[in-house]
């Protein structure tokens, strides 16, 4: 290609908006606050592009398809893990987020980001390393997330983490406590303020609990866990449930369970973006500044919100407590648990990369005097075992405890 070839291509790539048709209240990447290190604008994509392939390229991204939500991995081969989750997150986010002229690409980089934190074994596991973190500001899968993408990922050259810009950042730390806020200087500020994120995070968060209510009822009929008779006095699924039989009387089984399915979240979809738009006409937010100011907007209407949360009820008392999945997550807690102790115990049984590796200096700044690095110790330990897959935790839980593995 000759200079002049060259310089046609880089000069119509950059004159392309791709975030033309996006509304005034969305996110534009020309307006984004930037990232932490300074780096020259991508050729041929948005800042918001750029961030979505960072994500996809990092190595926690690839850990989540050996992290679970409520099974554990090594259960069954068709339940969702915490990649598959983040797919249909994204989906389902993008699907309301294209409808209402807000920035795909952030959601989708918000999307696909906002479970990297999460600790082997789902809540159980996050739960316990909270447990044992009690005396160090605890931990929050939500940070963790934020840990990963500021600091963990090894992958450029000239900064640790994979320097997010603000906005997707932003929308990764769904919830903080006052605390940590503190500590997160601008980032944090929106939660001190009690102020909203951008749109495209609203929608991240709505989108996810959208998925994983609906996987997680798919996952626990494939398990055996809840059965339709249950399920029926869920009015959500009911509803939908008559309509697939209505249309298709011959059909039964898994086709049957993913025609419902695929009913409700088409349902929650489309009032997602019906209410949001009556929110956005009645509040008629005309900037980004105004979307902060204002109350929550992405929201169901008030008749779907009851409903999902009848179905997430439903969840929590048929499927989360079921006595299966309790005893799985005791398991989990002693694993997460056990592994915590050992380290802490005696930090040479980490493994060199950990022992050598420094600790932040705000970390660092915690330690309470006199301490030889005891909350930043206590951080390292759990960035280790918050970064493990469910067989990887299960694997070094043997490694040091079972005399015969090594
Ligand atoms: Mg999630």
């Amino acid at each position: 290609m000759s200079e002049t070839e060259r310089e046609v291509i880089a000069s119509a790539l950059s004159s392309l908006d791709l975030e033309a048709h996006l509304a005034p209240y969305a996110v534009h990447s020309s307006h984004s606050r930037g990232r932490r290190f300074q780096e020259t604008p991508p050729a041929a994509r948005t800042e918001f592009q750029r961030d979505r392939d960072r994500i996809v390229h990092s190595k926690a991204f690839r850990r989540l398809e050996y992290k679970t939500q409520v099974f554990v991995n090594h259960e069954g081969d068709l339940f969702r893990t915490r990649l598959t989750h983040s797919l249909e997150v994204a989906q389902i986010a993008r699907s309301v987020a294209r409808n209402l002229r807000l920035n795909e690409d952030l959601v989708e980089a918000i999307s696909l980001a906002h479970d990297l934190g999460h600790t082997p074994f789902g809540h159980a596991g996050q739960d316990a390393l909270n447990e044992c973190m009690r005396d160090h500001v605890g931990f929050e899968h939500n940070l963790q997330s934020l840990y990963v993408v500021d600091q963990l990922e090894e992958h450029y050259g000239a900064f640790d983490g994979l320097n997010l810009c603000f906005e997707t950042r932003e929308g990764i730390l769904k919830h903080c406590s006052p605390e940590n806020a503190c500590r997160l200087g601008d980032l944090g500020e929106r939660f001190l303020k009690g102020q909203q994120p951008s749109l495209e995070a609203q929608i991240a968060n709505v989108a996810d609990e959208i998925a994983y209510n609906n996987h997680d009822v798919d996952d626990g009929l494939r398990s055996g866990l809840i059965t339709l008779e249950q399920l029926s006095e869920v009015s959500l699924w009911y509803v939908h449930f008559e309509a697939a039989r209505a249309e298709y009387p011959d059909i039964e089984g898994r086709r049957l369970i993913h025609e419902t399915i695929r009913r409700i979240i088409n349902t929650l979809i489309v009032d997602l973006i019906e209410q949001t738009s009556r929110n956005l006409a009645r509040v008629q937010p005309r900037s980004l500044d105004d979307v902060r100011h204002a109350p929550t907007l992405v929201a169901h209407s008030e008749e779907i919100a009851a409903q999902a949360a009848t179905l997430k009820r439903f969840l929590f008392r048929n499927l989360y407590r079921h006595y299966r999945v309790m005893r799985m997550a005791n398991k989990a807690r002693r694993v997460v648990t056990g592994l915590f102790h050992a380290f802490s115990d005696d930090p040479r049984l980490l493994p060199p990369a950990y022992q050598a590796r420094q600790p932040a200096a705000e970390e660092a700044a915690n330690d309470a005097p006199g301490t030889a690095r005891g909350t930043s110790q206590a951080r390292l330990i759990a960035h280790y075992i918050a970064g493990m897959t469910d067989r990887y935790a299960l694997k070094e839980y043997r490694r040091l405890f079972v005399i015969d593995d090594n």
